[in-house]
């Protein structure tokens, strides 16, 4: 991803990006408008969005969007193309995370859970190899 390597985050911990999943709604603020500071700088910050649009990246600040902030733009997004039927897969996987999504569900724990570590892997490896 050519866009990695000029990202403004680069070198960044992740942590930068993702508020904890215990913090307060007041401290996932904080991380989220400080994250979304760096993004603001970042000259890559339109690919970054449309790629965490497209996979997508449900969790963390990405293109200088929230997670909240994202999934409103993924509905707007989902609301235009309809997917074919997969095999539905349990809950605990991000196929299922995403499948809440979709749908509009409340995420329980474990999707919530299997989404987050996904996510940060991700994040992480995208990190090692920029
Ligand atoms: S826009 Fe994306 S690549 Fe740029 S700083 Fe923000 S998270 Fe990093
Ligand atoms: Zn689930």
């Amino acid at each position: 991803m050519a866009w990695a390597d000029d990202a403004f985050c680069k070198g960044m911990t992740v942590d930068t990006f993702y508020p904890s999943p215990d913090a307060t709604d007041g401290e996932r603020e904080r991380v989220e408008e400080a994250a979304k500071k760096i993004c603001r700088l970042c000259p890559s910050r339109e690919a970054c969005l449309d790629w965490a649009l497209r996979w997508p990246e449900t969790t963390g600040v990405w293109g200088g969007h929230t997670e909240t902030e994202r999934r409103t733009l993924q509905r707007r997004l989902l609301g235009t193309r309809r997917r074919g039927t997969t095999t539905l897969q349990p809950c605990g996987t991000t196929a299922a995370y995403r499948r809440h999504l979709r749908r509009g569900d409340v995420i329980d724990d474990a999707c919530a859970e299997a989404n987050r570590v996904a996510s940060a892997n991700r994040k992480a490896a995208r990190k090692e190899a920029a």
